[in-house]
């Protein structure tokens, strides 16, 4: 039997990152960045008012006062947006919104609170300070300036900021490609009738979510019967598209092991030495790594925890790719398999640092994974731990 680290490096090396490619800002959210990006042009781009107010020359409103107005003739009016170049005048007032540009010649400006607020000739109230509420061009940020950081993940505010530059695209790692592959005659798509024996559906929609949860595209989520000629002709149909593929079931050691029958040769099929997800297998179909999950849904989860999650996110560059490790303090006494790591389903109160094991541990569970936190990793060599040991716990939050 395999050991779980083996097999982990054993799946690791099979995914490995895609070429960098520009792709539109809004489609690099969560992406990391393959490269620096580079300023294109300054921000602010030219001179421009942080007030609603008048444009005037600090010398000609130096003795104003509530009392003591100083009188200035409004030479123009300056919306947002306005694109002529225009000049103040010694002796004017140009009125100007925020962000509309400076007339060159101005060295302050007085807020519309400070005046009358008049068009024609304005009344101004108070003296300014040299280079008041005037945004600088560049003050934020200066061309040829590394602004964002290859290696770093978009966040909305990175998105922003390549608009504000006018970058329509951003060069990002893409996403990995995932086709999640079930097989089973007895399975069902949710939402039709049941014959007797046959069962819903559930790890496309799991897994699918996991790897979308992880940063992953999902390419098709087929559901295949037990047959090989059904199963090989759903691949042959996505393979082209995808970085990877997730099979569930057809691995065990029963007959009708599709999964199993379809890819001998390709595909290595082990035991690894954990509970759940016994039987598992990888390696490569048609040029594309393949991974072959167990079928139950709690093995399949828990096996995509163990082996897919950490390198797929490592591949699309993502920081901190494993799920974060504690210790935690355990609640109860709990027993374990000599020889097999076990993923017990577990609840995880972080402030107290306490574990509970949640739902028994064998791997059609579903219902108590679905509400757990962590899983509680119990080490090969140990089969029974009582309440207080300190355990590990994988994060699932
Ligand atoms: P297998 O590994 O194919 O023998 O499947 C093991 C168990 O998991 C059986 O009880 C299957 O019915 C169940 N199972 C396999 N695939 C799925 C699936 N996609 N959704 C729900 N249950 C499944
Ligand atoms: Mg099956």
């Amino acid at each position: 039997m395999r050991t779980v680290e083996e097999h982990q490096r054993v799946v690791a090396a099979l995914i490995t990152a895609r070429s960098p490619v520009a792709v539109p800002i809004a489609d690099a959210l969560g992406l990391v960045l393959a490269q620096d990006v580079v300023a294109p042009l300054s921000l602010p781009g030219f001179d421009n008012s942080a007030m609603d107010g008048y444009a005037v020359m600090v010398d000609d409103v130096a003795s104003a006062t509530p009392e003591n107005p100083v009188r200035l003739p409004v030479a123009e009016d300056i919306p947002a947006g306005r694109t002529d170049l225009l000049t103040l005048k010694p002796g004017t007032a140009h009125r100007i919104m925020t962000g509309a540009m400076l007339p060159a010649g101005a060295t302050a400006v007085v807020p519309v609170e400070a005046t009358n607020a008049a068009v024609d000739t304005v009344e101004i109230r108070s003296a300014a300070r040299d280079a008041q509420h005037i945004r600088r061009a560049g003050e934020d940020v200066t061309a040829g300036t590394a602004v964002l950081r290859g290696g770093q993940v978009v966040a909305p505010a990175a998105l922003g900021l390549a608009a504000a530059l006018g970058l329509a695209e951003l060069t990002v790692i893409p996403r990995q490609r995932v086709l999640v592959m079930s097989t089973g005659t007895e399975l069902v798509a949710p939402g039709t009738p049941l014959a007797p024996g046959q069962i819903y559906e559930s790890n496309a929609v799991m897994l699918a979510a996991a790897l979308r949860d992880a940063g992953a595209d999902v390419v098709a989520s087929p559901m295949t019967g037990d047959d090989v000629a059904s199963f090989r002709a759903a691949l042959a149909e996505h393979t082209g598209d995808a970085d990877l593929i997730i099979t569930t079931g057809g691995v065990s050691a029963g007959a009708y092991e599709v999964v199993k029958d379809a890819l001998a040769g390709g595909v290595e099929f082990v035991k690894v030495a954990m509970q759940p997800g016994m039987p598992q297998g990888c390696g490569v179909v048609d040029g594309v790594p393949i991974v072959t999950l167990p079928g139950n849904p709690v093995s399949a989860l828990v096996s995509f925890e163990v082996f897919l999650r950490a390198p797929l996110r490592a591949a699309m560059g993502l920081p901190n790719p494993a799920r974060p490790r504690r210790s935690a303090v355990l609640t109860e006494d709990l027993t374990s398999p000599r020889g097999k790591r076990q993923f017990r389903r577990g609840v995880l109160d972080a402030a107290a640092g306490t574990v509970t094991s949640y739902g028994p541990p064998a791997s059609h569970h579903l219902r108590w994974l679905a509400s757990a936190n962590c899983l509680l990793e119990i080490a090969e060599d140990v089969d029974a731990l009582p309440a207080g040991s300190t355990v590990q716990v994988w994060d699932l939050t």
